[in-house]
């Protein structure tokens, strides 16, 4: 059985398709997915699309239509935890949605019919997972033409609680609030995206195994956008092959 490698943006899956072998490229749901081998192990590639909608549909397709074994995510994100700094890495303990609100139904935050707020990645493939990114940090600081920020030795892995939710987080206040409410109420939050807890949220209910990589393209502020789109047509796809590259070995 395969694993399935989901990236949010194309720019991020550019490399991973011209290292595939064999590739064979399917379209099912409005998407095009890429079966194949990459370094011996066979796997299938797709995009997630931006938000949780679309990151769903594209999770669900990867289960239900090419029957994939476990999924691995491989993404950019903004960071909001202290020490987060673009070009960190962040490996994804669990997941919660910042804009999950039914209250006063719910406690906000809540999944409602799931009777929790954050949803575990799997153990065992984050831990691989985790060991792949801290390898491709350590062994590649300054070889992805970003400079570490002022004072900061050199890029970090950091492990912990990632949030998503349908906003590109784009301002200094925003962030701010973001994360001071949910720390509030004991969820503390590393990074930002727009897909993740959606496919972690479709691995639950099917019982796939699900883990998540996300390289720190901006700090969610006021130049987030700058930062992101020069972090993704610069950064981003190199990161991916290389975690993936490694990850793969050790399945
Ligand atoms: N491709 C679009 C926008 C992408 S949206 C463009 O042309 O600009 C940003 C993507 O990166 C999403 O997939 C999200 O998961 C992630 N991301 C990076 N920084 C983010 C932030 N500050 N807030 C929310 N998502 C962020």
């Amino acid at each position: 059985m395969s694993t399935a490698i989901l990236s949010a943006l194309p720019e991020e899956q550019s490399s991973l398709v011209q290292h595939l072998a064999q590739p064979q490229r399917l379209m099912h749901a409005g998407r095009a997915f890429w079966r194949g081998e990459l370094h011996g192990r066979p796997v299938v590639l797709a995009l997630s699309g931006i938000g949780k909608v679309a990151a769903a549909t594209t999770a669900t397709a990867l289960i239900e239509r090419f029957n994939v074994a476990r999924i691995v995510f491989t993404g950019v994100a903004g960071g909001v935890g202290d020490g987060v700094h673009r070009g960190d890495v962040v490996v994804a303990q669990d997941y919660v949605q910042h804009d999950m609100d039914a209250s006063p139904l719910f406690p906000r935050w809540e999944l409602p019919g799931y009777a929790r707020t954050r949803l575990a990645c799997d153990p065992v493939l984050t831990a691989l997972l985790l060991e792949a990114a801290r390898a491709c940090v350590a062994g590649g600081s300054g070889q992805f033409g970003l400079k570490s920020a002022a004072g900061q030795a050199r890029h970090r892995v950091h492990h912990g609680l990632v949030a998503s939710g349908d906003r590109f987080v784009s301002a200094a206040a925003e962030s701010q609030q973001l994360r001071a409410a949910l720390q509030g109420a004991g969820h503390d939050v590393l990074a930002v995206e727009m897909e993740g807890a959606a496919v972690a949220q479709v691995c639950h209910d099917y019982g796939v195994p699900f883990a998540a990589v996300r390289t720190i393209s901006d700090r969610a502020d006021d130049t987030a956008h700058g930062d992101f789109a020069l972090f993704v047509q610069t950064v981003a796809s190199r990161y991916a092959e290389h975690m993936v590259q490694t990850l793969l070995r050790m399945l």
